[in-house]
């Protein structure tokens, strides 16, 4: 497994629980902790993860009942009934990893090509390791080493906005702001853009019960110089992908936080203003027509980028996971067979995938049509609610 993230681990657990032996080699040296972002569990996810990795994952969760549209002075504009269920990426990480044997999870490794052989593959690192397989897993990511090696024509495509995004720990906030945030997704529009708002378990503290307030606050930016600036971080470097917690410069947190108070309910301009270092994502779009390439497979973020709209990155990650593991029982370790059979299924659910959150995000940041309550803004895999 080459990425030890969200998807390189869920594969690693979905592999394992079907007799394979698996490694996880990461790139980054150090224990993975993330930023502090919110994600959202959606009933497949939590149906695979719960069954088929027994993790609990009502220990890592938030629920919410509703989804609310909070307009000019907190008032509510419009409210549906609807469950929801959220973590953060580090307690959701931490979850995986407790289930996964620590000396076969190999940090620092960064893997930069592959030999296919008549009857494997081998893997090779920076640091000049070599390790032989019958299968390699590229789960590395929206800078895929595998896609580079396998499909380098394949480039990621510019939505032309950005993900802003922050977490304010319950403590810090308002009585009265917790209570309206605390059981909804709440979303704030202005024109061209809104923000979606929800409680996560509080990524700056391991106790369990302790919650936070997450945000993503989608803006339009053009590839242009505005974009290079802002993409630019303290040390002057430019990283057009994202931008860590600490990295944004204090005149675009400074400029962001004085429109969220311009253009949004007070109770999310709070949110936005308390948060100490917002973080940034462009996002981007890319479609792979393949993901298997002889005995090496391409799977989550590696193989489909999409915008975050309908909150299913994760879960596509997880079923291109347990489906894999699914295709190597049902061909009893024939990989080549395996792989035959899982390809065409999670290529037409990427593909599918990548098209609906474009139309969402379209819809509110080109189209200006953005209504938080419409059924077809429902996140979702498969499709709105599925
Ligand atoms: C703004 C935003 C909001 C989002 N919100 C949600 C949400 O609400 N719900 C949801 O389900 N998803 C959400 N996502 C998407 C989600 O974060 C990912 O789709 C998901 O975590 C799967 O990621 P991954 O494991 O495929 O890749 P990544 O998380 O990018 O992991 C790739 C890993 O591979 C490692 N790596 C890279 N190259 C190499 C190499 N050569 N060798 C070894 N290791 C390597 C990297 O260090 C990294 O750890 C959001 C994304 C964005 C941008």
């Amino acid at each position: 497994m080459i990425g030890g993230s969200l998807g390189g681990l869920m594969a690693a657990l979905a592999l394992r629980g079907v007799g394979c032996e698996v490694d996880v080699y990461e790139r980054v040296p150090q224990r993975l902790v993330g930023n502090g972002a919110g994600l959202r569990i959606v009933p497949e996810m939590a149906r695979l993860l719960e069954q088929r990795a027994g993790i609990d994952l009502s220990e890592v969760s938030t629920f919410v009942t509703r989804y609310r549209h909070l307009g000019a002075g907190n008032r509510i504009v419009s409210e549906k009934l609807t469950p929801g269920q959220f973590t953060s990426w580090g307690s959701l990480h931490r979850a995986l990893t407790l289930g996964f044997d620590p000396a076969r999870y190999h940090l620092g490794a960064s893997c930069e090509a592959v030999t296919q052989r008549a009857d494997g593959i081998d893997a090779h690192f920076a640091d000049g390791r070599t390790a032989r397989a019958d299968l390699v897993v590229f789960a590395d990511g929206i800078l895929s080493t595998g896609r580079r090696l396998f499909a380098p024509e394949a480039e990621l495509s510019y939505a032309g906005y950005v993900g802003w995004r922050g977490f304010v720990p319950q403590a810090a906030l308002l009585d009265e702001t917790w209570e309206l945030f605390a059981d909804s997704v709440t979303y704030g529009v202005s024109p061209y853009s809104h923000i979606s708002v929800y409680p996560i378990p509080d990524p700056s503290t391991d106790r369990r019960d302790a919650r936070a307030v997450n945000f993503v606050w989608y803006r339009n930016v053009a590839e242009s110089a505005e974009f290079d600036a802002l993409m630019t971080d303290r040390a002057g470097v430019m990283r057009p992908i994202s931008l860590s917690a600490g990295a944004v410069r204090p005149q675009f947190i400074a400029a962001v936080k004085a429109e969220a108070r311009r253009l949004m309910p007070p109770a999310v301009a709070e949110v936005i203003g308390k948060t100490d270092e917002p973080f940034l994502q462009a996002l981007y779009d890319l479609a792979l027509p393949r993901m298997a390439y002889g005995r090496a497979c391409l799977i989550g973020d590696a193989a489909f980028v999409s915008r975050p709209h309908a909150g299913a990155a994760t879960t596509k990650a997880a079923v291109n996971a347990w489906h894999l593991a699914d295709c190597l029982r049902e061909t009893q370790g024939d990989v080549d067979a395996a792989l035959k059979a899982w390809e065409p299924t999670q290529v037409e659910l990427g593909r599918s995938f990548v098209e609906r959150n474009r139309r969402m995000g379209q819809a509110s940041l080109v189209e200006n049509r953005f209504n938080p309550t419409d059924p077809d803004h429902m996140p979702g895999l498969r499709g709105p609610g599925q």
